[in-house]
């Protein structure tokens, strides 16, 4: 379905008229009817969280091959909190942290878990991942689909897109600067065998496997579903003396 029949499948009459003009005055259908299906699930969207796109459903898929079912994720940047909570709902020993910097995408992520009944494993925390608020704590997969979009390029965004957030996508000058953070500061809370599992932009694969190297992380890559470069598996590099 596209944003207008999804919109109509939601209204009829006066409200539905109302909620067309919104549409076209720009207001993303997510925004309108205020959820959103992400992984086969429902969740409550808007204006303070990124609307769950479906190629970070490939996001998911990749947490769950490596997740065993009482391991534990860290989700930063979580936005809605459907990452950590799709995945939580599927492996139902699992536990969780999801992390974000704005209280209201907060607010709004413990609403999704309350409604996807994962509320009792996913604890919330609302920090800036760059002053280091996972401490001492280690995860099996910490997973990020961090703002990753140019700063130079965010002026040239869709006009829909340019309603979502902008902290939720401005990813600084190269567009690298979470997972910059994120691999240095965060690789000590990984588990021995942890793996980061990002979400990257289209552009990033060669900048990601760079970065991936300098802190001696192997990277795998998978594609999206319209085949651009979309997830990015960093595992630690076994040296010679642990085999
Ligand atoms: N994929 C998003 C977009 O196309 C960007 C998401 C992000 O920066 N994390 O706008």
């Amino acid at each position: 379905m596209n944003d207008i029949d999804i919109i109509k499948s939601y209204y009829s009459g006066d409200e539905l008229k109302e909620a067309l003009k919104k549409y076209d005055e720009g207001i993303p259908a997510a925004y309108i009817i205020g959820e959103w299906e992400f992984f086969g699930d429902s969740y409550y969207v808007n204006e303070n969280c990124l609307i769950p796109r479906c190629d970070t459903e490939r996001v998911v898929e990749k947490v769950l091959m490596n997740l065993k079912d009482s391991d534990s994720i860290a989700d930063i940047c979580t936005g809605s909190g459907c990452i950590a909570i799709s995945v939580l709902k599927r492996k139902p020993n699992s536990t969780g942290i999801a992390l974000d910097i704005s209280s209201k995408a907060i607010d709004l992520a413990k609403k999704n878990a309350d409604r996807n009944g994962v509320q009792n494993r996913l604890e919330f925390i609302c920090a800036d991942i760059f002053t280091n608020p996972l401490g001492d704590r280690k995860f099996n997969v910490i997973v990020s689909n961090p703002p990753y979009i140019k700063s130079s390029v965010m002026e040239t965004l869709d006009d829909y897109v340019k309603k979502e957030p902008s902290i939720a996508l401005d990813g600084g000058c190269d567009g690298m600067d979470f997972y910059r953070h994120i691999i240095s500061s965060c690789k000590n809370n990984l588990e021995a065998n942890g793996s980061f599992i990002f979400e990257i932009g289209f552009d990033q694969e060669n900048d990601i496997k760079l970065l991936a190297k300098e802190y001696n992380f192997d990277c795998e890559i998978t594609k999206d579903y319209s085949g651009n470069p979309r997830v990015a598996l960093l595992k630690q590099c076994i040296s010679l003396e642990e085999i």
